[in-house]
């Protein structure tokens, strides 16, 4: 089968490796000016410059099904890639998924909770969504925001005037009042097109600036509770879209879902319709990776297992190499993205299993102080 990719970073590198023992082939359709050193030699990529959907179809090798690595694509055009082959997910999905402002209003329409938020577009918004909220707010671009980029943490009047007035046209933002949480969770779950659902074990994430440090699964000490409540916000989300506002089929791959842990129970921060960065301990750590899980739901294959036996843990390489011999260990793997150095950029990461949570735990922070000279 041909699969083609919207999208040429690391999610798609690792979605083509997943594929290729399979005998899946791969295409890639990326922006003029995208990098794609991430899948050289993976498979053709194809640049957009204005063509038909039609003709990008058949630059593509006429792929049996379209997927993408990212949500900040031209929904539009996946919608018009319909006509000539099975887009999963679906095109309205990954329109409500890439505005957080549809996300949110989605969510709490589905009856799962979030953190408080107003939508504004002026700073007269912004000020009239602090009186409702308190501070401290995070403000976070509508669009277009990822990786703590176009977000800002506003604690005090102070720092607010500053943000109005260095702000002035301000895209369309979420205001969220400040969510007090124990830790930050996500749950990766995919969907066949047969409709069977495979959950993976939930995994507890740490972040530095913003950006995803560190997973470890299975989570720690999660109540009974509280993975009920994840239960049902699973089931809620795979099995909810086409009743909601946005009226679509149903869900198709993988959803990532990031939630934070609270006293009141799990709020959802935010989706990801795609393979996501909190589930890359799968590749090792589970019996089927998430890449792999991706390509089978989209390809109308039965889904893998998805239970691990051991504790899996993973270290994100963030604007540095680290030396191969505090990387390469007997239970770890090096996933490298052919991508070159800068600052704070995702360069690869590294898995790692253990029998026991505490002994995984402390070869993690042996692991950090090693990369980053200190252990988070
Ligand atoms: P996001 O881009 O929404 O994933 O946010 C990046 C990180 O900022 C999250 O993983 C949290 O650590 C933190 N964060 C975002 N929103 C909130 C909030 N409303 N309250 C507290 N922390 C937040």
């Amino acid at each position: 089968m041909k699969v083609g990719i919207v999208g040429c970073g690391q999610l798609a590198r690792m979605l083509a490796l997943a594929g290729w023992p399979m005998g899946l082939s791969f295409n890639f359709l990326a922006e003029a000016k995208e990098d794609d050193a991430c899948v050289q030699g993976l498979g053709k990529v194809v640049r957009r410059s204005g063509e038909s959907a039609e003709a990008l179809y058949r630059e593509m090798g006429c792929p049996e099904v379209i997927t993408v690595e990212k949500e900040q694509v031209d929904a539009s055009l996946l919608r018009e890639l319909q006509a000539f082959c099975s887009v999963y997910p679906d095109p309205e999905v990954i329109a409500v998924c890439q505005h957080r402002g549809r996300e949110k209003a989605f969510l709490n329409s589905a009856g799962i909770a979030t953190a408080p938020y107003r939508l504004a577009g002026s700073g007269a918004e912004v000020e009239r969504a602090v009186q409702a909220l308190g501070l401290p707010v995070f403000i976070k671009s509508c669009e277009q925001g990822y990786d703590g980029q176009n977000q800002w943490r506003i604690d005090d009047a102070s720092e607010l005037d500053m943000f109005l007035a260095k702000h002035e046209a301000l895209p369309e933002c979420v205001v969220e009042g400040q969510v007090q949480f124990a830790r930050e969770v996500s749950i990766i779950v995919v969907r066949g097109a047969d409709g069977k659902i495979a959950v993976y074990p939930p995994t507890e994430n740490y972040h530095r600036n913003g950006v995803l440090l560190t997973s470890l699964a299975p989570v720690r000490d999660l109540s009974e509770a509280m993975l009920a409540q994840a239960d049902d916000i699973v089931a809620k989300l795979l099995n909810g879209w086409g009743s909601l506002r946005h009226s679509c089929p149903d869900y198709v791959g993988v959803l990532a879902i990031e939630c934070f842990v609270t006293d009141q129970g799990l709020l959802v921060n935010e989706l990801a319709p795609r393979v996501h960065n909190s589930g890359h301990w799968t590749q090792q750590g589970a019996a089927t990776s998430q890449f792999e899980n991706h390509l089978r739901a989209i390809c109308g294959l039965p889904l893998g297992a998805t239970d691990s036996s051991r504790y899996s843990g993973m270290i994100n390489l963030l604007g540095r190499f680290a030396p191969m011999s505090v990387v390469v260990q007997a239970n770890t793997q090096l996933h490298l993205y052919n991508k070159s150095l800068k600052p704070r950029r995702k360069l690869g990461h590294i898995n790692l299993q253990n029998d026991s949570d505490e002994a995984l735990r402390q070869q993690m922070r042996g692991m950090l102080e090693g990369i980053y000279g200190d252990a988070q």
